[in-house]
């Protein structure tokens, strides 16, 4: 096949290639990732990256928008379809970057936001000091209730009432649990404050129903559009009718320029993509396959924060088991037989960020791959083996062998 980046940046047809190989040969468990249809990937390379759009469709200004107007008109219908909100912003580059749109739309300088702790499972964007959410804002974290791994809305609710946020955020990276959407709404309305429901990880489950939906009970909710919902890498904004022209004026002139239009295309084919039964039951499998990883995991002895799973992904304390592994030698480990997840902070967490306590692993991109229930079951084992005797050579290769026999079996792009 002719390959024009070879032509001119061999380096980068190599690295192209190389990386794709690596999806296929290895079982991709960060929950965050995902592998997006042909479509997708196509619709993100073309033309449509030359294109200069700022404004929105019908309001541009530039000319000769009329094929991105159709484009991005498309992308924000279906997006309408799919979690029912009054208003859709499908222009932010990033989950990040939905969230400082909604902050921007909803926050004065100095003003207060009550989010969940980053160890505890949130989000940089969320008000961490190292992100421009947390130098920019008053912010003050809840956590989970150390005993339970859940969110204490009671806690909440006394917090709320003490710091008096102008904006709750909900919505995790690492938490396993469903939200209490309705909860939070009326924990925001008692103080005056609104809800932002930072859906990022869970679009894809919401959008097929299931997951609960904050959309009826969160001013604002952002979202990614490259993690449960496969349209390629950016974000989302979503929020009440009166806040339609506010988030729109902070995306853009506020925070960006002109929008990517090439992949709001690719949003535009995820989107339709997710209208599909197809892609209902993949929702579906990727919670049903999470389920069973918790259950073979704490089998084998494991504890996991909460006990379990009401999503895609768990989230393994190591502390317990196995308290001389670290979060970065288990993920080491899991790599060495081409199993790859992440290092993750854990409620509680004693180690640094770069060590950490636990990892974070999750099942929409096997999902992705048409793996079922029983691949789970032996996918979950191979992990609690290589955990158990993480130097143990006939181990990796009795794994690092099956893990290759899931890998030809289950074909990512064919
Ligand atoms: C992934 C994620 C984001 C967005 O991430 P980007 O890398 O900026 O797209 C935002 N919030 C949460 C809770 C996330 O998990």
């Amino acid at each position: 096949m002719p390959n024009p980046i070879r032509d001119v940046a061999p380096t980068v047809a190599d690295a192209v290639a190389n990386e794709r190989e690596r999806q296929e040969s290895t079982l991709g468990m960060i929950a965050s990732e995902n592998h997006v249809s042909e479509a997708v990937l196509a619709a993100q390379g073309t033309a449509l990256t030359n294109k200069y759009a700022e404004g929105y469709p019908g309001a541009r200004y530039y000319g000769g928008c009329e094929f991105v107007d159709e484009v991005e008109r498309l992308a924000v219908e279906r997006a309408t379809d799919l979690w029912g909100a009054d208003h859709v912003n499908v222009q932010p580059h990033s989950g990040t970057q939905a969230n400082m749109g909604v902050y921007f739309a909803a926050l004065e300088p100095g003003e207060t936001i009550l989010s969940l702790d980053l160890t505890h499972g949130g989000h940089l964007s969320h008000g961490h000091h190292v992100n421009f959410s947390g130098q920019l804002y008053d912010v003050t974290q809840y956590e989970v209730d150390p005993e339970t791994g859940y969110i204490d809305y009671d806690e909440l609710a006394a917090l709320a009432h003490d710091v008096e946020p102008e904006l709750i955020v909900s919505g995790s990276s690492a938490y396993p649990r469903e939200f209490d959407w309705e909860r939070v709404g009326e924990i925001a309305d008692e103080v005056g404050a609104h809800q932002l429901a930072d859906i990022a990880h869970i679009t894809g489950l919401v959008a097929a129903g299931v997951h609960s939906s904050p959309v009826d009970h969160a001013t604002f909710v952002t979202g990614s559009t490259h993690k449960t919902i496969r349209a390629g890498r950016g974000g989302i904004i979503m929020c009440d009718a009166e806040y339609a022209d506010d988030v729109d004026s902070a995306v853009f002139p506020g925070s960006q320029g002109g929008p990517l239009m090439h992949n709001v295309a690719g949003k535009a084919v995820g989107f339709t993509e997710a209208t599909t039964p197809a892609f209902e039951a993949y929702a579906e499998q990727s919670v049903a396959n999470a389920t069973v990883l918790a259950d073979v995991l704490r089998d084998r002895g494991l504890s996991l924060v909460s006990g379990g799973t009401d999503k895609h992904l768990v989230l393994v304390d190591l502390r317990d088991s196995h308290p001389d592994l670290t979060g970065d030698d288990a993920e080491a480990a899991l790599a060495a037989v081409d199993i790859v997840v992440n290092k993750n902070t854990v409620p509680g967490e004693t180690r640094s960020p770069f060590v950490t306590s636990g990892i974070r692993i999750g099942t929409p991109a096997l999902t992705t791959r048409g793996f079922g229930a029983d691949e789970l079951e032996t996918v979950a084992h191979h992990i609690a083996d290589v955990l158990d005797d993480p130097d143990d050579e006939d181990v990796r290769n009795r794994v690092r062998e099956d893990v290759q026999r899931l890998c030809e079996t289950h074909p990512i792009y064919d």
